[in-house]
């Protein structure tokens, strides 16, 4: 971490020298000793150390400067650096103004020329005045900042891919924090386009693409060879475990995600009946484990990058990315699980992200302290939601559509939910319209039994109601079900008859879709149990059945 920052400013170079020298020797061990020969340049370097979150713990500036005087200058710095120590170099002729300055700009010493020797006439004044600022001093955040609106889609998805990609950084709301207008100032962007991200070495992105940021933070989104033994796509729990499995057995592995690793487990606040883990834990700590594993085994992933369309010429299998470039294998493995289904009702377009979400628990959670929220659904992902946010909202209600929880969620977090004071759980009603100007305000329910209709005001609404898979970029390559399952092993034969275009000697592997050395694993495979430990279960079988594949091709 940087050394917080003593900054001296005078125009004469000589005595400029001597006060660096002098606070070097003293203090170059704990702090930065920097210099400016002027108030204008003074102030550009402090608009760049605020940028980059650097601490300034003492200003020790000359009165008498050309074009601004030490007064005017720390007049402009004040507010960018208010705690900092404030100290004026004088000559005998300015004791009047620099009386005054204890007053206009609050200085907190004055010093006269020459302050020989140091050991007598500056040290045991800065002394004390470092001292104090080191007893209030606490270290700035370095990382990321993101700054936006609350109720924001565009800020809301930025979060959410940080978060997601276990990228730590700060939220800073320009309503209701100083520090964000003061930044957005000083970086001078304009408050009217946000969501804007700083960087810790000073950059900043204004409302950036997914890809544009993930290059930033150092994703990496593009493959390194054209060639790979097996291709995975989707980086859930079933294709992360097929990774770490085609890796350590020595197959060139190319893992390739849409959004963040850890697919829809990684937005899981909790998984309690994963094995090994007696007392739980996060979706997102599953994926950090998994990620690292994988990539000590040598694994390239590539994140965010969508794969849009699959081609066969044997014996390579082709992939399309959303950037254009197609990549080659020998094997793959489809693990793209299932995306989120849409509450289709009006308004749901307009307020989604602002306001309205869809599985945001751990991204939101933090801004919904003491408001009341609203979750629809009532399976286990909507509970465990509902258990997530019960931590820090003032109250929970869950809307679910059956007439009770049992039939859909698991008795565990049934208990857990009736023994929590703050969660409510409605039943038989569902959300019919959402209204709002520029965010949710309010929700509309229908009763299932009397159809009476209710308008209540509300600010938060999550939606966890089941999921679909989203396949389309096979059709016409790999067989499927009519809702997108892909069809693999035994369902794909009809009263025993191999699937049609099949050109092998043998029925299709336990794990094997319609196209030889095409494997599909996790909850995007027709009959799939849909569990964390099925997903990485699966995803590990599937990569033997690579093994027995490519001893195959030739
Ligand atoms: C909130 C929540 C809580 C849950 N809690 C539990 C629990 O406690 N216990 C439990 O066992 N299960 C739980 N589940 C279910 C579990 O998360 C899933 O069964 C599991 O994640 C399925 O793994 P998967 O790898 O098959 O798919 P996913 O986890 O869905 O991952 C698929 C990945 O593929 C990516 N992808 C999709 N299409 C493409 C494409 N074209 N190109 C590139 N990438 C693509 C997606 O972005 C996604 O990251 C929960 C689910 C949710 C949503």
């Amino acid at each position: 971490m940087a050394k917080p920052v003593i900054l001296t400013v005078d125009d004469d170079p000589e005595v400029l020298r001597a006060v660096e020298r002098d606070l070097r020797q003293k203090y170059g061990g704990i702090f930065r000793v920097m210099r400016e020969s002027s108030g204008e340049k003074a102030l550009e370097l402090l608009k760049q150390l605020k940028l980059r979150s650097e601490a300034v713990a003492l200003l020790l500036v000359d009165q008498r400067m050309p074009n601004m005087t030490g007064v005017e200058f720390l007049t402009q710095a004040i507010p960018l650096f208010p705690e900092a120590k404030r100290v004026l170099l004088t000559a005998y002729a300015d004791t009047d103004a620099a009386i005054q300055a204890i007053n206009s700009v609050k200085i907190d010493y004055y010093l006269m020329k020459p302050w020989d020797p140091p050991e007598e006439h500056l040290y045991p004044v800065l002394q004390d005045l470092l001292d104090d600022w080191l007893a209030n001093y606490r270290p700035a955040f370095l990382g990321v900042r993101v700054i936006g609106h609350q109720w924001s889609a565009p800020s809301h998805q930025i979060k959410d891919f940080l978060a997601r990609n276990q990228i730590p950084y700060r939220w800073l709301d320009i309503e209701s924090s100083q520090d964000a207008q003061v930044l957005i100032e000083h970086a001078g962007l304009d408050a009217s386009r946000l969501p804007v991200i700083l960087f810790p070495d000073g950059s900043n992105l204004v409302a950036p693409t997914n890809a544009l940021l993930a290059e930033k933070v150092g994703l990496k989104t593009h493959a390194g060879k054209p060639f790979y033994d097996l291709i995975i796509v989707g980086a859930g729990p079933a294709g992360l475990a097929g990774a770490v499995y085609g890796a350590s057995e020595g197959l060139r592995t190319l893992l390739i995600e849409r959004e963040a690793s850890g697919g829809q487990a990684g937005t899981s606040s909790r998984i309690e009946n994963y094995l090994g883990f007696p007392v739980g834990l996060s979706g997102g700590d599953l994926a950090h484990r998994a990620v690292a594993q994988a990539s000590r085994f040598g694994v390239e992933i590539l994140v965010p990058q969508e794969v849009t369309s699959l081609r066969v010429e044997d014996p390579y299998r082709y992939v399309k990315l959303t950037d254009g470039t197609e990549i080659s294998c020998h094997a793959m493995i489809i693990a793209t699980g299932v995306s989120y289904r849409k509450l289709d009702v009006p308004g749901m377009d307009r307020l989604t992200g602002a306001g309205v979400y869809y599985g945001a628990a751990m991204t939101e959670a933090l801004s919904c302290r003491d408001q009341d929220v609203y979750i629809v659904g009532g399976a286990n992902s909507a509970g465990q939601a509902a258990m997530y946010f019960s931590k820090y909202a003032g109250h929970v209600t869950m809307l679910v559509r059956a007439d009770s929880l049992a039939k859909s969620m698991s008795q565990y977090l049934i208990d857990q939910i009736s023994a929590t004071e703050n969660i409510t759980v409605r039943t038989e009603v569902s959300v019919t319209e959402v209204q709002g100007e520029s965010s949710l305000e309010s929700i509309t329910l229908t009763h299932a039994a009397t159809g009476e209709v209710e308008t209540v005001p509300a600010t938060a609404l999550f939606i966890f109601i089941g999921a679909m898979p989203r396949t389309e970029w096979v059709d016409g390559v790999v067989q499927r079900d009519a809702q997108g399952f892909i069809l693999s092993g035994n369902a794909l034969l009809h009263n025993g008859r191999r699937p049609a275009g099949w050109t092998l000697d043998r029925d299709p592997f336990l794990l094997e879709s319609s196209v030889p050395g095409i494997f599909v694993a996790g909850d995007v495979r027709f009959g799939s149990v849909k569990r964390v430990a099925s997903g990485v279960g699966e995803g590990s079988i599937a990569v033997s059945f690579v093994h027995q594949y490519l001893s195959g091709v030739k």
